[in-house]
């Protein structure tokens, strides 16, 4: 197996596997179980590596590359519905998780609450929203 691509959050790599796991090329995540438990240890580790047999590399590069699927099914997770911008509806949108500090300080004193916050960021016109589909206000602190 090769590494195709580095990840530095899971979704970003679970969003990669469906992409090819929907077309039948065969690839394993290594690195998601460390990432599981945080963005500390995800860097730390270098996050989550998408791994593929050569002889798919380059028919699997070529997929990832490809503009984003709008629906498709991930193993393991069902259909995967990929975000748009509730703004400009561009799909051109990443997940991510804001607070990171304080999700730091509380994995440190072992306390496993997840206070961060997860929103979005659109690309094209800089609106961020959360998880729950209502857009926030572009100027919001991130
Ligand atoms: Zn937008």
């Amino acid at each position: 197996m090769v590494t195709l691509r580095h990840f530095r959050d899971l979704p970003e790599a679970l969003l990669a596997k469906g992409c090819l796991d929907s077309a039948d090329i065969e690839c394993t995540l290594v690195g998601d179980n460390v990432v599981r438990l945080g963005w500390f240890w995800s860097n730390a580790m270098g996050g989550v590596q998408l791994k593929v047999a050569p002889s798919d590399a380059d028919a699997a590069n070529e997929l990832l590359t490809q503009p984003i699927p709008e629906k498709f099914e991930v193993a393991g997770i069902g259909a995967y519905q990929q975000p748009h911008c509730p703004n400009c509806q561009s799909l051109d949108v990443t997940f991510q998780e804001l607070n990171r500090p304080v999700s730091y300080m509380t994995m440190w004193l072992n306390v496993p609450i997840p206070v961060y916050r997860r929103a979005w960021r659109c690309h094209s016109c800089d609106v961020e929203w959360e998880d729950d589909g209502i857009p926030g206000p572009a100027d919001s602190p991130a």
